[in-house]
């Protein structure tokens, strides 16, 4: 019996879920996307459902599942093995609430499909669970075909409907109109050629690709990016790509992290210039994706160097920077000509023997910076820049996973920056990146910190 397609509005609705292992999160992550309210039940959770739970985005209860858990609930999702998945199944069913039991058929009502997220433009793809590998294929290709432009395309349509809607006019004539205008697709913004599907460079030798891949959000790839990706044969990435982007990588590829917090036996720097170097000389197309843009802070220098000493072919493609995406975020210019004519890119993080940053020479040139790798140094930085002859009301910006689904922007100044406390990683912290306040009278106003959730 074929199933019954549909999209369902979930927008303050509690669903619950049972588990909170790293399955678990995945789903959570796209339940809080479409606006659930996520009730999840289960004795352990891993660090970012509790991350979750201590925001208040999601209500966590650190016990066994118990039938009362599915009170007032839309939907329910058990992330667990099958013996209590049955049961919740069971239970549910008895109430009439619709169950997936993950990778468990026979205890599901319904199955996610694959999808396509563009926006509100949502293809969603079914085999009925005969063929999911064939469901990933097909989401590959669609996601080639339909680029994330069509996010934006699908809401000028909607905008342009509105319209036609409000207009004073012949529904038939309306009706012609709509369809006229949704295949015009003049309005897309362009795009790269469709990509070559080969992975092998002229049959023998393969190429490495150091990609930037922004700060969180998908969107935030370039198209020259995901185009490479869609031809990557290895991809070797960090722990600072979101799993949004970790999707967009096809399936035929061989996916390692190489990333520090993901390994228990890290992965050293001479350890990924070999295997970069060994896949490129197997043939392979390498991708090296990063978080922001490979060549700030990103050890792109050393790769460079060790690729050039192999003699393997690379092109590197720039990304959008944390410092970027966090002006985004906070809602501000990383430059502006009123405040001064420079704009600093420092890390708190050093590597040994390097001096410490000059902090005076930065109070004298004005301007704004952006300081990677903030966390635990809040205090010492405020400490350093001020000995600098920073002045303590430079207005200042933490943003905590910009550009991601759970990002925090905190403003403050950098003689309160110690009180704010590190906020979750990866942070940037943004300087003199504000309008400068008020004299002494009025500044206590703006100096209140303030959190903004999105
Ligand atoms: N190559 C990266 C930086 C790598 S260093 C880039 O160009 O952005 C890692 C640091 O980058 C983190 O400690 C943090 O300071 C910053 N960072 C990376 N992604 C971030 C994000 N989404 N939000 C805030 N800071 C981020």
């Amino acid at each position: 019996m074929s199933l019954f397609p549909i999209f369902v509005k979930l927008a303050g609705r509690r669903v619950l879920v049972v588990g909170a292992g790293p399955v678990a999160e995945s789903k959570i992550d796209g339940l809080l996307r479409a606006g659930a309210t996520v009730a999840i039940v289960a004795p352990t959770a891993t660090d970012a459902i509790r991350e979750w739970a201590s925001q208040k985005q999601v209500e966590w209860h650190a016990r066994e599942f118990s039938p009362a858990d599915l009170e007032g609930t839309a939907l329910v999702i058990a992330a667990v093995p099958a013996e209590v998945a049955g049961a919740v199944f069971a239970e549910a069913r008895a109430r009439g609430i619709l169950c997936n039991s993950v990778d468990d058929p026979d205890n599901c009502d319904f199955y996610y499909p694959s999808v396509v997220n563009r926006g509100d433009l949502q293809i969603a793809i079914s085999t009925g669970g005969h063929s999911p590998a064939l469901a990933q294929r097909l989401r590959k290709e669609l996601e080639l075909q339909f680029g994330p432009e069509y996010a934006e395309w699908v809401a000028q349509l909607g905008e342009a409907r509105r319209e036609l809607f409000a207009a004073d006019m012949d529904p038939e004539e309306r009706r012609l109109r709509l369809h006229e205008i949704a295949a015009d697709d003049s309005g897309l913004p362009r795009r790269s050629a469709a990509p070559k599907r080969q992975r092998r460079v002229g049959g023998r030798e393969g190429m490495v690709y150091l990609i930037g891949a922004g700060p969180g959000d998908p969107e935030l790839l370039t198209l020259k990016a995901l185009r490479i990706l869609g031809q990557a044969g290895v991809v070797l990435h960090d722990d600072l790509l979101t799993p949004e982007i970790l999707e967009l990588i096809p399936s035929t590829a061989r996916v390692e992290c190489v990333g520090k917090r993901h390994n228990e036996r890290q992965v050293t720097q001479d350890e990924i210039n070999r295997r970069m170097c060994a896949h490129a000389k197997a043939g392979l197309i390498v991708v090296r994706l990063k978080g922001g843009d490979g060549a700030i802070f990103g050890r792109a220098g050393e790769e460079i160097d060790s690729l050039r000493a192999g003699g393997i072919p690379f092109s590197i493609v720039p990304g959008v920077t944390a410092a970027s995406g966090a002006a985004a975020a906070a809602g501000v210019s990383l430059t502006d000509r009123r405040l001064g004519s420079a704009l600093v890119l420092l890390t708190a993080q050093r590597c040994k023997g390097n001096p410490p940053p000059n902090w005076k020479a930065l109070a004298e040139l004005g301007g704004a910076a952006a300081i990677y790798m903030p966390g635990g140094h809040e205090a010492q930085l405020a400490q350093e820049l001020m000995a600098g002859g920073m002045d303590s009301a430079t207005p200042c910006v933490v943003v905590s996973r910009a550009t991601r689904v759970d990002e925090r922007v905190v403003e403050t100044t950098v003689g309160e920056l110690p009180q704010i406390g590190s906020l979750p990683a990866p942070a940037i912290l943004l300087i003199g990146v504000l309008p400068v306040p008020k004299p002494a009278s009025s500044s206590e106003k703006f100096i209140k910190s303030k959190t903004k959730f999105i």
